[in-house]
């Protein structure tokens, strides 16, 4: 069955001056209203306990359109400011909910700037995209086509912090599903190689991220050398963000190769649940682990599994996966992070991080075997943040033989 789906695409565009200044100015005005409205929920909440609602902000958006100083949102497109707080307003909802933290005020600086036309704000007509309040279309770069006779439902419009324009455009599309396999992966995230797959393949970092790497820390070098405020720091700082980015796009171009990869060739994914947060302490795992982007890697897998009807299973890693000899069951006490292969009691010789995949494979399997059956049952994990909201099913396997 072909699947229906929503899916973004995105592409750079050149604005003219004037779509230029008018889009900062909607982005301006789009954070503005953002932290205006946060602030007011936050002094109803932290003041009297009170939950403002969506509604309520959308008309004190209406009433600030009528003062004075707050004249000039109602020169800019209403639609991204209304979706400004609608945002505010999904952000509140899984602070409600607790998913996430109290929502933090958008940053001229460090937030990325964006503006949201929902189908009212603009007109597409044979390809060309001309959004409310412009006279002319976006000259957009079409770098991949639409899919035939898309027609995007809502446009996202931004800047990053490299100064580069891009839109976004939601479209239905139609998933032909991938041919079945009887197949099953299983990933580690790695330290030295991005990942390890259980068929023993290592998959590095991409080929360009060491040198990238080093540009980077050449561009930061220069602009912490340069005055504040200056002229020159400004533009050692657009280089900075420039190498940032290129890094980024290059990394998510891999990801995405190697996750469509991935997911076509299995039926069945199964990836450790890497907390993150723990295992950031230790230093020197922090950069490798925001460089292999573990994080971008499951989304993919989350999304391109449901969109090609693949099963991702994601196993806790509470057990020492790394630590387990996959021939016996055994578990080598020590295991020093420097130590890449190791021989079991039994005599089975592993590579580190195969072995760890191997296993997280079997956990996989076992489980996904067993059904939804199979509860958590680490301590924590019954109390707290593992009665989920994920999609993907999750299980533990025990530590029993795999
Ligand atoms: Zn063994």
């Amino acid at each position: 069955m072909a699947q229906h789906v929503k899916r973004a695409f995105k592409y750079r565009f050149y604005p003219t001056d004037e779509q230029a200044a008018a889009l900062s100015r909607t982005f301006g005005c789009v954070r503005l209203v953002y932290n205006l409205a946060l602030e007011e929920r936050t002094h109803a909440w932290y003041g009297e306990q009170r939950r403002v609602s969506y509604l309520q902000s959308s008309a004190a958006l209406t009433e600030w359109k009528k003062t004075e100083e707050l004249a000039f949102l109602a020169e800019v497109s209403s639609v991204p400011l209304q979706q400004a707080l609608r945002h505010l307003q999904t952000a509140f909802g899984s602070f409600f909910a607790k998913r996430s933290k109290y929502p933090r005020y958008k940053s001229r600086k460090k937030s990325r700037a964006s503006a949201e036309y929902t189908r009212s704000a603009f007109t597409w007509r044979d390809g060309r995209l001309t959004l409310a309040k412009m006279t002319t279309p976006l000259e957009i770069c079409w770098s991949r086509p639409l899919p035939e006779g898309a027609e995007p439902t809502t446009v996202t419009v931004s800047r990053d912090s490299a100064g580069r324009w891009f839109v976004s455009l939601l479209c239905e599309d139609t998933i032909a599903p991938a041919p079945a396999t009887g197949t099953a992966v299983g990933i580690d995230a790695g330290i030295t190689s991005l990942v390890t797959l259980s068929t023993g393949e290592k998959i590095t970092n991409p080929r360009h991220e060491r040198r990238d790497r080093g540009r980077m820390a050449k561009a930061q070098r220069e602009l912490s050398r340069k005055a504040k405020g200056s002229n020159n720091r400004e533009r050692a700082r657009r280089k900075v963000a420039r190498v940032h980015a290129r890094i980024a796009d290059r990394r998510r171009d891999f990801l995405h190769k190697l996750t469509t990869r991935l997911v076509r060739e299995n039926q069945t994914v199964v990836i450790e649940d890497l907390t993150v947060r723990n295992l950031i302490k230790n230093h020197t795992l922090a950069r490798a682990i925001s460089d292999a982007a573990w994080t971008e890697l499951r989304s993919m897998l989350e999304y391109k599994c449901a969109w090609y009807g693949r099963e991702l299973v994601v196993v806790d890693r509470w057990f020492a996966s790394s630590k387990l000899c996959g021939a016996c069951g055994t578990i080598c006490g020590k295991l020093p992070l420097n130590v890449r292969e190791w021989t079991c009691d039994c005599g089975s010789v592993h590579d580190r991080d195969v072995n760890a995949a191997r296993n997280i494979l079997a956990a996989g399997l076992a489980a996904s075997a067993c059904g939804d059956g199979v509860r958590p049952q680490r301590e924590s994990s019954r109390t707290g943040r593992s009665s989920v909201k994920q999609e993907a099913q999750r299980v533990t396997a025990g530590i029993h033989r795999l």
